[in-house]
Formats: C-alpha cells, sequence, structure tokens
C-alpha cells in the first residue's frame, strides 16, 4: 500500500500512526509544512524505513515561515522529494498571494539546480498559475498534484505537462471530484490520504486507509480492482525512475 500525501506528524499520536503505517504501507510520503518541521520529523521517523519525509513550506503559513525560506532552500540538496509546497488562491489567503507565489517559484528554480526533484504540489484555487510556472521552471522535475481540484482546462494542461496526481478517498466523496478523477488518465494516478485533514465521515483517514481509491477507481472505470492495484504500482515505480 502507497501514500503519497500524509501529514503523519500532524495526527494526535504521530508515533503510534508512524508506527503502524511503517508496518502496513511499503511506502508513505510525510509531508511536512515547514524546513524546521522537516528537521524534527525526519528525526524522530528515521527508524520507519517505510516513511519518507518531505521537504515542505505549506502555502497556507508562508507568511508565519517565511524566515525559514534559506533553511528551506539549504536543505534541498539533502532530499529526494518536496512537499508540501505551491500556492493556495481560496479568499482568505489572498492576502499573502504574492509572497505565495515568489516563495513557490524560488523553491522550483532551486530544485532544478539540483537535477529536479520529485514535487507534492497544493494547487487549490490556483491551478493555472502553479501549473504556468511549473511549465516555466520545473524541467527536470517530477511532479505530483495533491487533491487537484481544478478546472477541466487546467486538468488537460496537467497531463500535458506530464504530471501524476495523488487522490484520496477525501476527493473522491464528491461527484465533482469522481468527475475529475474520471479523466485523470490511469497511468498518472497515485493515492494519497492527506490525513489527519482529509476526513470520511467526519473521522481522519489514515495512510493505510489511501487504498480505498483503488476500489472507487475501479468503480469509475468499469475494471477490476486488481488492475487497478498493479497499474499504480507501475505508477509509483515511474515516478522513482530517472
Ligand atoms: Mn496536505
Amino acid at each position: 500500500m502507497i501514500d503519497m500525501h500524509s501529514h503523519l506528524d500532524l495526527y494526535p499520536n504521530p508515533l503510534a500512526v508512524a508506527e503502524k503505517t511503517n508496518e502496513c504501507n511499503s511506502f508513505t510520503l510525510a509531508v511536512t509544512t515547514s524546513p524546521r518541521a522537516w528537521q524534527a520529523t525526519s528525526r524522530i521517523f528515521s527508524p520507519y524505513k517505510n516513511i519518507t519525509v518531505a521537504l515542505g513550506m505549506h502555502p497556507e503559513i508562508v507568511q508565519q515561515k517565511v524566515g525559514e525560506l534559506d533553511l528551506f532552500l539549504n536543505l534541498i540538496p539533502k532530499v529526494k522529494i518536496l512537499g508540501e509546497i505551491g500556492i493556495d488562491g481560496s479568499t482568505r489567503n489572498n492576502g499573502n498571494f504574492q509572497l505565495q507565489k515568489k516563495i513557490f517559484v524560488t523553491i522550483l528554480i532551486e530544485a532544478e539546480k539540483f537535477g529536479g526533484k520529485i514535487l507534492s504540489i497544493h494547487s487549490r484555487g490556483a491551478g493555472e498559475i502553479v501549473l504556468k510556472n511549473i511549465m516555466k521552471y520545473s524541467k527536470n522535475s517530477r511532479v505530483i498534484l495533491h487533491w487537484f481540484s481544478g478546472t477541466i482546462e487546467e486538468l488537460k494542461m496537467a497531463i500535458s505537462l506530464g504530471c501524476f496526481f495523488s487522490l484520496g478517498p477525501a476527493a473522491l466523496l464528491s461527484r465533482r471530484g469522481r468527475e475529475l478523477a474520471a479523466k485523470i488518465p490511469l497511468d498518472r494516478i497515485l493515492p494519497e490520504s492527506d490525513g489527519p485533514f482529509a476526513m470520511v465521515n467526519g473521522k481522519s483517514i489514515f495512510p493505510w486507509e489511501s487504498k480505498q481509491i483503488h476500489q472507487s477507481i475501479a468503480n469509475i472505470h468499469k475494471i477490476p480492482e486488481r488492475q487497478i492495484s498493479i497499474q499504480i504500482k507501475k505508477n509509483f515505480d515511474r515516478l522513482n525512475e530517472s
């Protein structure tokens, strides 16, 4: 089982969740929200071989974390995966939109200097600007759009740019979520939980539950779940190639 986007350090009992995640999942990407959180989380999760901690700078808290940008840039050479990074275009984050954009672009440019990275990207309400910057700056990075919720046009652009899409059970709850998912090529889909924030029936989703999307995707495409599982494993291997 694979979870490409989990806030593993933010569950009420992170060590117990990490322990079980490490047992149940062959790979879990623990995204972080700031470089200091990456430092602490990397230390705490270092015994767990099936958990990789991604270096993050969450767009919704850039105002508080902008002082850590230099630290972030200095840590880039040490990691293979960056996330959660991106831009949030929600009204409540309008006030720091320019700052978000500046930080996102700075990170994309720096990542290219080291041959590109795997990027787990937040693009809520900002699909177009995120994709334009990926097109401009991220020639060598492999992009995973996490919980993509953009327009059909933006989806087409993302597909043409070669992006992967990490989808979780919560993203497939709404009809719109399933409609978007139906338009994503099967060879670009990866599972995520986005827990503990993402919830189903009022309960946080755990990393070992991200596999629920296999059945949902199988239903959407009317093909056996086993075929989806095989495809997702292939997608994961391709993401990690090169
Ligand atoms: Mn997230």
